[in-house]
């Protein structure tokens, strides 16, 4: 018996399955690819935990010598509405200065947890170039204006679980996307 969870599997609706976002992801990362130099390392940050399947997938297909950082910021508890600030739980960075900056995130929502984290990383660590590849954008639920570079899917203002999207803590193993009707 599940004791946290009260919403089953079964009654997901499939919104992107797995061979979509595969070969979505393989797409974005040629876009990368030919943006991005080969004679100069590539940064990888990766915004934990709803990014990490997403960003895994991504770095399979980016031909750019690459060191990956794994970040972890908090906005959502679990609920399914943003709790209207962004909380930094880990935000641990190399020396940025100057170098090829990519941060990979798995949704832009109301646009505030981006907002927050280009604003931080280009005052404090100045990079020399700084991309964003998010795997879904809720554009129409944007408060704050965040210039995303490469986007999976725009999607409607729904609240999607699966592929590293959870819902109370469950669902991210997900190799597809889906959502819960009303
Ligand atoms: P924002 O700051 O743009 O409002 O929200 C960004 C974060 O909220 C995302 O990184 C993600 O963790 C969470 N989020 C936004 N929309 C959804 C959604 O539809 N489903 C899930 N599971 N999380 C979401």
């Amino acid at each position: 018996m599940l004791e946290l969870l009260d919403r089953k599997e079964t009654e997901l609706l499939e919104l992107f399955s797995q061979n979509d976002l595969q070969r979505r992801i393989k797409e974005i990362a040629e876009q990368i690819n030919n943006d991005f130099s080969n004679e100069e390392e590539l940064y990888v940050i990766s915004i934990l935990k709803g990014a990490v399947l997403f960003s895994v997938d991504l770095v399979k297909s980016i031909t750019i010598p690459s060191q990956i950082e794994f970040i972890r910021l908090a906005s959502y508890g679990n609920d399914e509405n943003s709790s209207g600030r962004v909380k930094p739980v880990d935000l641990s960075l190399p020396n940025l200065e100057g170098k090829n900056v990519l941060i990979v995130e798995d949704i832009i929502d109301t646009g505030l947890t981006m907002e927050f984290l280009v604003k931080y990383i280009k005052a404090q660590l100045k990079p020399k170039n700084l991309k964003i590849a998010v795997l879904l954008d809720k554009h129409c639920a944007r408060t704050h204006h965040v210039d995303v570079d490469y986007v999976g899917f725009p999607i409607d203002n729904k609240f999607v679980v699966g592929y590293g999207l959870d819902y109370k803590g469950f669902y991210r193993n997900l190799p597809y996307i889906g959502y819960f009707p009303q």
